[in-house]
């Protein structure tokens, strides 16, 4: 008898400021999960914004606002692992230790902005980034796409993007952090809960 072919485990990695968190984000995560059918999205916050810069929220708060924004849907989780690092932090070595956290039988899918994309392919061993994960850029509609395409011929071996096109994405964390700024509503634009969060700690204002 043949043994059972084990399951593959597919994971996806969104990463990204999240100052704040918003629908975007969130309908991006479950965008990417039912198109490319993963198990489970884990949000990776960026370590790298300064802990104190006035306008922004510190790491752990934005830390926190993605778990609030999260916690209900068990397909989504959030991991601490960039904003505990204390050097700046490449998505490749990201990328090597959520390999190295989950077996064999797993596959990564790193999911971001169009322009983060590109970034991370032009600049870091992007021959050695397929080794880890596919990739997906999310854009918004109307991003002009042909800077991937010359990508490609200019740098033969780079890994396959996969461009998802999100409409949500017309909300922005910097247009929300401007609104908050000048007191107009940001309600229906993010979850409550994170709304709740920014009020209470006086966030961006
Ligand atoms: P960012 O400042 O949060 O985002 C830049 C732009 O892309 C913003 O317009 C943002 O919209 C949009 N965006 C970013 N992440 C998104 C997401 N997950 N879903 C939807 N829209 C998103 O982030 P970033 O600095 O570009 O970094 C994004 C990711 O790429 C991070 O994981 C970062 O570590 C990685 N990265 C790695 C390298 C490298 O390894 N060399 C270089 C650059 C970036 P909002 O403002 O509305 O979020």
């Amino acid at each position: 008898m043949e043994a059972a072919a084990e399951k593959i485990t597919r994971i996806g990695v969104l990463g990204g400021s999240f100052d704040p968190i918003h629908y975007g984000h969130l309908v991006t995560a479950e965008s990417a999960r039912v198109q490319f059918e993963l198990d489970t999205v884990i949000f990776m916050p960026t370590g790298k914004s300064p802990t104190e810069k006035p306008g922004f929220a510190t790491k752990e708060g934005r830390y926190q606002m993605t778990l609030l924004a999260t916690a209900e849907n068990h397909n989504f989780a959030v991991s601490r692992l960039e904003i505990e690092r204390q050097q700046p932090s490449y998505t490749i070595d990201t990328l090597k230790a959520i390999r190295k956290e989950h077996d064999e039988n797993s596959e990564l899918f790193f999911i971001a902005g169009a322009d983060a994309v590109l970034e991370i392919l032009s600049w870091k061993d992007p021959e050695r980034l397929s080794g880890y994960a596919q990739f997906i850029a999310v854009t918004r509609p109307g991003y002009e796409l042909k800077r991937f395409q010359e990508i490609r011929e200019e740098k033969p071996g780079i890994p396959n993007v996969n461009i998802l096109e999100i409409p949500a994405l017309t909300i922005s964390s910097t247009d929300l952090r401007r609104r908050i700024k000048e007191g107009l509503s940001v309600r229906y634009l993010l979850p409550d809960s994170v709304i709740e969060y920014v009020k209470r700690n006086g966030l961006y204002s």
